[in-house]
Order: C-alpha cells, then structure tokens, then sequence
C-alpha cells in the first residue's frame, strides 16, 4: 500500500471517462485523459534525471497542462514547486538557490534568461498549454508509469510564502496533509462526482492548487478551468457551475455588477471565499442579491484549510466558522497557554493538515511551533459563544492585496537603498477592489526631490505587481513608540481613507 496522492485520487475506477477539466475554448478532458498525460509527463521528468524528493520548480500560466505536470510530480514521488507568474529574474534566483530544483518549467519566452540563471534542466510549457519541450518530449512516451511508493510524510510540494523579515520561507506540504484536508473538505463541503466547479484562481497559490483542485480530484468532480478571473467569462460559465471558490475580491468585483440576481446565481450549490478577509458587509449583500450565504473558510499555505463555516447550520458574516474535524484550534497567550473563550489571543492549530516545516530552515521551524506541537499561525482571533472563530488582525504586519500576500519588509528594503530616501514604511489601506491596496510612505532626505512616478519606476522591474506600491505618500516623520517602532497602526489611520 502506498500514500502517494495520485494513488488515492486515481485508484477508483469510477468515473475516469467523466470530464475532469473543461477549459474554455478547448476539448474537455477526462480524467482518464489527464491521468495518462501525467503518466506521459513523469517518464519525460524522470529521464532528465529527477529522483524521489527533486524538486521541480513551475513558473508558467495556468493550463491543464500545469496540472498535468502536478499530476506527474506526484506520480513520480517529485516535489511540484509552483512560483508565481509575476515574479522577475531576481526573484527567482533566490528560489532557485534555496529550493536547488533539479528541473525548471518555464514558458518558451523565458528559457534564455532561465538558463543564465540555472543550472539545472529547463523545459518549457506555453501559456495556452499547447506548445513548448515538455509537450514534445511527452509525445512519445507511454501513458503507463509505475506510481512511487510513498509514506504520507514524504514531500508533496514546496510553496513559498515570504515572512515579515522579507525572506521567503519554502512551506513543505507532505502527501499526507494534502490527503488529510482534500479528504475533509470534500465530506464538510459536501462534494460528488456530480460538482461542477467555476475556478478562476490562480494555481500557484494553496487555494487555487490544493484547495480547489484536489477536492475536485478526490471527488472526482469537474473544473470549469478559467486561466484567470474575468468577469464575462464568469457570467458565460455560472449556468453550468455548481460551486465557486473565491477570494473576496472575487465578490466585491461581482456585486458591482448589475448582472448579479438570484436567477443567474440561485442554481448554484455553493459560493466559497477564504485567503483574505471577507466584510460582513459583503456577505450580507451576497446574501440579499442572490440568495445564497457565502461560505468563509480560513487556512494558510503552511496549515492547509483549518477551520470552515458550516454546509448545514448558520454560515455568520465576519466569522470563519468551526474548527475541521481533525483540526484543533486554540487561542493562546504569548506563551501558548490557552485563553479563555471570547478573550482575543494568538490562533494555534494542530492537526494532519498542518505542514512538515520550513525547507533548510530547522530553527525557524521550531521557532513557530509549541512544545506539545501547536503551530503558531500568526493570526490573532477569538472565539465566540458558539464556537466559532474570528480573526480580528495580524500579528504579522502581512498586508492581503488581491488574494495575495504581500510583506512589507521586502518593499521597504528595495525603496531604502533609492538614493534620496530617509527610510519608508509600507502598509495596507482599505481598497474596495484589492482588500487593502500596498501603500508606501516614504522620507526624503533633505533637498531630495523624488516623486511618487520616481519610486514606483524604481521598483517596476524589482517586484512582481501585485506587490508594487499603489500609491506613494510623503512625510516629514514617522510616528514612533517608546521604543522607536514606527507605529504603522497610526499611519494606517491617518491615511485610511486614501483609496475610498
Ligand atoms: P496564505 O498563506 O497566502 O494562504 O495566507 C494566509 C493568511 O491569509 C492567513 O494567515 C490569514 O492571515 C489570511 N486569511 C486566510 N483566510 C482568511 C479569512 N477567511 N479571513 C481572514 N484572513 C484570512
């Protein structure tokens, strides 16, 4: 018996001729189809060389293809490293030197500058899926492939998610904590072959790959496969779809259109939202237009899914529900010591969903873990009298534009070293489009004259876009504590009406 993923997802027979991904535009593809393309993919991975735990970094668009290539990963033991498409040369020599992949896939476009930067093997993939190496090569390889054997804590994938130091930490993610939390969230989301799911995620990121595609896997439902969220295509796909997952944006975007009604959301079975804070505002407005109360979920790259409103019973705004079943949760003092319910304090979780550590970092590991092997999550929330959780701010000066995480420390640094700048701190402003938009205030030296047009022209080639500054503001002086800290809570107030 073996824990491989693959091995769990593709062993029943049942509905394997069904429609796994249906992308616009294109032939839908069974999941029998996929599973031989993956089969075709890891012989071409391992003839490069890559051995059980070698990881192979993907910066490419989202396709089928990409989840082909997921698919084989696991099926040849691999360690699938997704990067997200923004990030510049830079940016990925960093990852390359930590994560030392053995093979990088990488679109047609970017193989010269890939290959200054890599040792390794290079492969590409295009945008659409349909050209590039990976595709010729698998050509003529056969679909059968003799799946690793695995325990469930071999190594699945590695995601990288950036800390408040501004150094990217690789999150491990093992075979088993994506079983464990596929496994229940298809039971607590109620999700069968018969499920057609709207994506229009990003799957670089645990709620597009992990979260949407492997329920979808296990369940062996259907994908609506969008490359990405746009607002016509999500109008022309919803009467075929029965559940949507989103990050708030998602919804924020669609309220404002005046299309949204019952009758075209009414049908569905399920709206979804997690990776950023969803207004209570927005779910009750949801609820007024459509119908349907949003289902809020709350997770983390390093914790897999942790803790969901429920499928039957009241689904609160502003709350992100009731532990998973497997899950416990605490709220904690400084020193983990459990609080007493409705008191506010550190979120803490402990399960088979929670990850395997930080990659080459032992010390950082044990550092956000607690003796009795709690991981301290870096939210701070409550629970209330029903036994539902909130999260009520973050201990960790992360701001959330979009969907994505966005640390202000990497920012800051670049925006130090201008010539002119004093210092700068970057913070996250209400922003009805992004969540919070990335915001940087900035102090000149004296007799420096640069602009807000200087800065954001600085950094353009330095930072993928989602983390450039929307906008730059200037001031004399930072406000400071006792000890010195600038007090982002004060800057946070002066300026919050900056995007309204
Ligand atoms: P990521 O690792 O990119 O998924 O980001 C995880 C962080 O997003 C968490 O630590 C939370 O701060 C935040 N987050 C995720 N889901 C929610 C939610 N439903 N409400 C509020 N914050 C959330």
């Amino acid at each position: 018996m073996t824990d491989n993923l693959f091995t769990r997802f593709s062993s029943p027979a049942l509905h394997r001729n069904r429609v796994f991904l249906a992308p616009p535009g294109r032939a839908p593809v069974t999941f029998a189809q996929a599973f031989d393309q993956a089969g075709r993919f890891a012989h071409v991975l391992t003839a490069h060389g890559a051995k059980k735990g070698d990881r192979v970094a993907v910066q490419v668009e989202k396709s089928a293809e990409n989840i082909f290539l997921y698919l084989a990963c696991l099926r040849a033991g691999l360690v699938y490293l997704p990067l997200n498409t923004g990030y510049t040369a830079s940016e990925l020599s960093y990852f390359i030197g930590d994560a030392e992949p053995a093979i990088f896939v990488c679109a047609p476009r970017d193989w010269n500058m890939l290959n200054g930067i890599f040792q390794g093997t290079v492969l590409t993939l295009g945008d659409d899926g349909a050209s590039g190496s990976l595709l010729a090569e698998a050509a003529g390889q056969s679909p059968d492939f003799a799946d690793a054997v695995l325990g469930e804590d071999d190594l699945a994938s590695i995601l990288y998610t950036s800390g408040t130091t501004g150094v990217s930490k690789g999150a491990m993610l093992t075979h088993g904590n994506l079983w464990s939390n596929a496994d229940v969230l298809r039971q607590a989301w109620r999700f069968t072959h018969d499920d057609v799911l709207l994506h229009a995620l990003p799957i670089f990121h645990i709620h597009g790959l992990f979260v949407a595609t492997n329920i979808c896997l296990a369940a062996r439902a259907s994908i609506i496969l969008l490359p990405k969220f746009d607002i016509e295509e999500i109008f022309r796909s919803l009467p075929a779809a029965t559940v949507m997952m989103g990050v708030p944006t998602f919804y924020v975007r669609l309220l404002q259109d005046p299309r949204l009604n019952h009758e075209r959301a009414g049908h569905m079975r399920l709206f979804v939202s997690g990776s950023a804070p969803l207004l209570a505002e927005t779910h009750r407005e949801w609820s007024a237009r459509t119908g349907q109360a949003i289902l809020e979920r709350y997770g983390m790259t390093e914790t897999n899914m942790n803790t969901s409103n429920p499928y039957d019973g009241a689904r609160k705004p502003g709350s992100v529900g009731l532990p998973l079943p497997g899950t416990s949760l605490r709220i904690a003092d400084d020193e983990g010591k459990p609080l007493p319910q409705g008191e506010i304090g550190m979120i803490e979780v402990k399960g088979p969903n929670v990850f395997a550590g930080y990659w080459r970092m032992p010390e950082k590991t044990a550092a956000e873990f607690r003796a009795d092997g709690f991981f301290i999550t870096g939210d701070l929330g409550m629970i209330d009298e029903d036994g539902y959780v909130h999260i009520v701010g973050r201990a960790k000066d992360l701001i959330i534009s979009g969907g994505f995480n966005v640390y202000p420390k990497e920012i800051e640094s670049l925006i130090d070293e201008l010539p002119g700048v004093t210092e700068s701190a970057v913070i996250g402003l209400p922003h009805k489009d992004f969540g919070e938009g990335v915001t940087a205030v900035v102090v000149l030296n004296k007799d420096a004259a640069l602009t807000q047009a200087d800065i954001q022209s600085a950094l353009k080639d330095r930072l993928a876009k989602f983390k450039q500054p929307k906008a730059v503001l200037f001031t004399d002086q930072f406000p400071r504590n006792a000890l010195g800290k600038v007090q982002k809570n004060l800057l946070r107030q002066t300026y919050k009406d900056l995007y309204a």
